[in-house]
This record gives structure tokens, C-alpha cells and sequence, in this order.
């Protein structure tokens, strides 16, 4: 096959072969396929096999792949040239689309990925409120920055340790990670450090330990308790942004953040992140105040263009209606076709984020997502790929619906995944 080959050479000059961990399919085995190009819903690998896609590059398209507005944009921008290094009055075009969507965004700047925006975001408001001490919860995934490859102490509301060689305990000690859905374990550590928390950061509907959605109530909470400790809540949209609702997951819940992190769609599959909030906290952003972060192709005009063409689409609201439709046909013909076959599955659905569990009991946070059955996935992902079905190739990532998923498309994942469920007992 032509994707060993590839891998293959790949090996030799990339560490696993691959540029970021999770496409190497070290969670369920085998060798990745490498892709040559996506229409749509289908994605074509290096051997000319078709899969309906369900990654989705790890979110960014909702449109599905090569959305002719989205390539037309980008097709343009780069004729009047790739990146300038000055300000182009498309990084305010796609501001502005951004501001009007999130209300609680007064003003926002353009970064290169999630990662940036992130942490670019954690400086600030370390800035604002004086303190240093941030919160996150086990399970959500905040980037690569080493504040946030951090996992719980010894115990919950102890300081975090390093989840990765190379991050410092110093870095680390200025975590506290505590379990997702627990309101009762923040206001615990609010407690234990008085005055001393920056800010809470949190993935509004965890994606990133699979779709984890919050409980009742939790996210008005966390807001709550975050504004009583004078503390800034940072919700990291970069996955929930413009899918879980036009606005959001703080349109969704009725919750707004002081600092909101984007990513994924708002670049319409380009290089494009971005960070915003309360206008009095971001106005400390260089170069209207002293907090310093910057970047050599930050509003890069060909991912700027690409974002507006996927705010611009998305503003046409019926697309959510159908996303959501076709999402609730594909939970139900999976939780149908899971039934028939006897297999236990527990199913999360936000939207157009999905995930099978390969558990009995409900997932709330990381220790029940552990539950799931992590060889039966492995099982299941490749029964699906050799049915023409493309999944993330872990059991803790969410299956992204978009809008080019057809009735057929759906359909013929659902068979796919029926005789998937019985192929793998
Ligand atoms: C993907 C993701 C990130 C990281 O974004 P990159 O562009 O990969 O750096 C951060 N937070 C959340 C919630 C994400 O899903």
C-alpha cells in the first residue's frame, strides 16, 4: 500500500513520521493513511480509497473539505500577495465578524493556532488580576503550552505536576487540575487559595477526552464562583466555537466568558486562531498596553480570507438546523445498530461533536471517559475504515459532523458501524 510506503519514509525524517502525535494512530494501531485529497464529506487516501470523513482535521470544517467559497477566498487573497507583515482590512473584516457573533468579545486579536491563543490568553490574565495561579480540569486539552501539560497532584487541590518531560515543576506548580463537572472541587480550591487564582480555564463542552458536555447549571456556576474571587473565566472555544451554536457554547449555555480562545473554525481550515474578551482586560495587549505577544504571520491574509468565508457561510442559520439533524440521525442509528448487536455503548452528542464510549455508565468527566474499552475501540475504528469510514483514531476525540454529510453519507456510516458493532463481538 502506497500509506506504508509513505509512513514509511516519513519515519526517516519526522519524529514518529507524522507533525503532531495523535495522526500516527498510536491508539489504535496500524499504519495512518495518508491523504491526497478531500471533497466534501469523502476524503481520498494516497491509495485512491474514499472514506467518509468524520475528522474533519480535527474540527475547523464544519463546511466539509474544500468548500468552494472557502477555496475561491483563499485562491484570491494569495493573487494580491501571501502575507504583508502590515495591517490588512481583512484581520478587521474577520474581527468584526467575530465581535458581532460573541458578545461578551469586545475586542479581539488574531493569532496563528489554539496553542498561541491559549497561552497568549493565560499572560493576560496573569496581568490583570496580579495573580498567578491558574485552574483547568483533567481531561481538557488547552494546547501544548507547559502550563497546561500539567496533570492533578497528589490529591485535588494540590498544586499540578509536569504531564510531559521538558515541562518544569515550576510551570507545572502554577496549575491546579481538578476533575471536569465538579463545581464542589473548584469552590474547594478557591477556597484553599484565597486571592490567589488568576483565572479558571476550561473547554465550555469538553471535546478533548471525547465529547464531555457540562452538567446543569455548572458552567453559570463556574462563572459565579470565578466572579466572587475575582477570578477571570477563560473559555477555551477553539473547538465549541461557531459549531455547538452560532455563538458558541456561550450562546448555547447563556454563559460568557471574560476571555474566550477560538480556533479551528474560525480559520476555516487555515492556520488562524484568535483570543478576546472584556475590551478593559484585552486593551492591556501590546501595543495599547504592556502585555506583550505578537506574531510574524498573525492575520495572515490567506487564513483571514478563509475565516470570513466560513463566518459568512455559517451566518446562514439553517446549516445548524441541518447539522443537528444529521447529527441526531447518526446517534440514533448508532445507538440502534449498538443495541441489535449487543455491544455497550455510551453515546455524548453537542451538536454536531460526537463520541461513542465503549462503556455502560454515563460520561462526565475523565475518570468515566478511562472507562471506555480502549481495545474494542481499536477494533471498532478499523472495521470502520475498512467499511469506507474515517474516524479519529482514538477513543477519547470527538467525530465532527459538517454540513456536507449527506442523508446517504449518514446512512451508510450507520450501516457501516452496525456491522462493525457485530464484527467486533
Ligand atoms: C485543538 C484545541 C486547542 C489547540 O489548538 P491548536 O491549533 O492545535 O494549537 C486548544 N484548545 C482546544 C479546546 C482545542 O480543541
Amino acid at each position: 500500500m502506497n500509506s506504508d510506503k509513505a509512513f514509511e519514509q516519513a519515519c526517516g525524517v519526522m519524529p514518529g513520521g507524522v507533525n503532531s502525535p495523535v495522526r500516527a494512530y498510536m491508539a489504535v494501531g496500524g499504519v495512518p493513511r495518508f491523504m491526497a485529497q478531500g471533497r466534501g464529506s469523502v476524503v481520498t487516501d494516497v491509495d485512491g480509497v474514499e472514506y467518509i470523513d468524520y475528522v474533519g482535521s480535527w474540527g475547523p470544517l464544519i463546511l466539509g473539505h474544500a468548500y468552494p467559497d472557502i477555496v475561491n477566498a483563499i485562491e484570491k487573497a494569495a493573487r494580491l500577495g501571501t502575507t504583508f507583515g502590515a495591517p490588512t482590512e481583512a484581520e478587521t473584516r474577520l474581527a468584526a465578524l467575530i465581535v458581532d457573533r460573541i458578545p461578551s468579545v469586545g475586542l479581539v486579536r488574531l493569532v496563528s493556532s489554539g496553542t498561541e491563543a491559549v497561552m497568549s490568553a493565560i499572560r493576560l490574565a496573569r496581568a490583570f488580576t496580579g495573580r498567578s495561579i491558574i485552574i483547568k480540569c483533567a481531561g481538557c486539552y488547552h494546547g501544548h503550552s507547559d502550563g497546561m501539560l500539567v496533570d492533578a497532584g497528589s490529591g485535588a487541590l494540590t498544586l499540578g505536576t509536569p504531564s510531559s518531560p521538558g515541562v518544569t515543576d515550576g510551570a507545572a506548580g502554577e496549575t491546579i487540575v481538578l476533575p471536569y463537572n465538579d463545581i464542589a472541587a473548584m469552590r474547594g480550591a478557591f477556597e484553599s487559595h484565597r486571592d490567589a487564582i488568576a483565572a479558571v480555564v476550561i473547554e465550555p463542552v469538553a471535546g478533548n477526552m471525547g465529547c464531555v458536555p457540562p452538567g446543569d447549571g455548572y458552567l453559570l456556576d463556574l462563572a459565579e464562583a470565578c466572579s466572587k474571587h475575582g477570578s477571570l473565566l477563560i473559555l477555551d472555544e477553539v473547538m465549541t466555537g461557531f459549531r455547538v451554536s452560532p455563538g458558541g457554547a456561550q450562546e448555547r449555555y447563556g454563559v460568557s466568558g471574560d476571555l474566550t480562545r477560538l480556533g479551528k473554525i474560525v480559520g476555516g481550515g487555515m492556520p488562524l486562531a484568535a483570543y478576546g474578551g472584556r475590551r478593559e482586560i484585552m486593551e492591556m495587549v501590546a501595543p495599547s498596553g504592556p502585555v506583550y505577544q505578537a506574531g510574524t504571520l498573525s492575520g495572515n491574509p490567506l487564513a483571514t480570507a478563509a475565516g470570513i468565508a466560513t463566518l459568512e457561510a455559517l451566518s446562514d442559520a439553517t446549516i445548524y438546523d441541518k447539522l443537528e439533524s444529521a447529527s441526531v440521525k447518526l446517534e440514533e442509528g448508532l445507538i440502534r445498530e449498538a443495541t441489535d448487536s449487543g455491544v455497550s455503548v455510551t453515546i455524548n452528542r453537542i451538536a454536531s461533536m460526537l463520541t461513542v464510549f465503549f462503556t455502560t455508565g454515563p460520561v462526565t468527566d475523565l475518570a468515566s471517559a478511562q472507562s471506555t474499552d480502549r481495545a474494542r475501540f481499536g477494533r471498532f475504528f478499523h472495521a470502520m475504515l475498512d467499511r469506507g469510514v474515517y474516524l479519529p483514531p482514538s477513543p477519547f476525540e470527538c467525530w465532527f459532523v459538517s454540513a456536507a454529510h449527506s442523508a446517504d453519507d449518514i446512512e451508510r456510516t450507520i450501516l457501516a458501524a452496525g456491522e462493525s458493532f457485530r464484527a467486533i463481538g
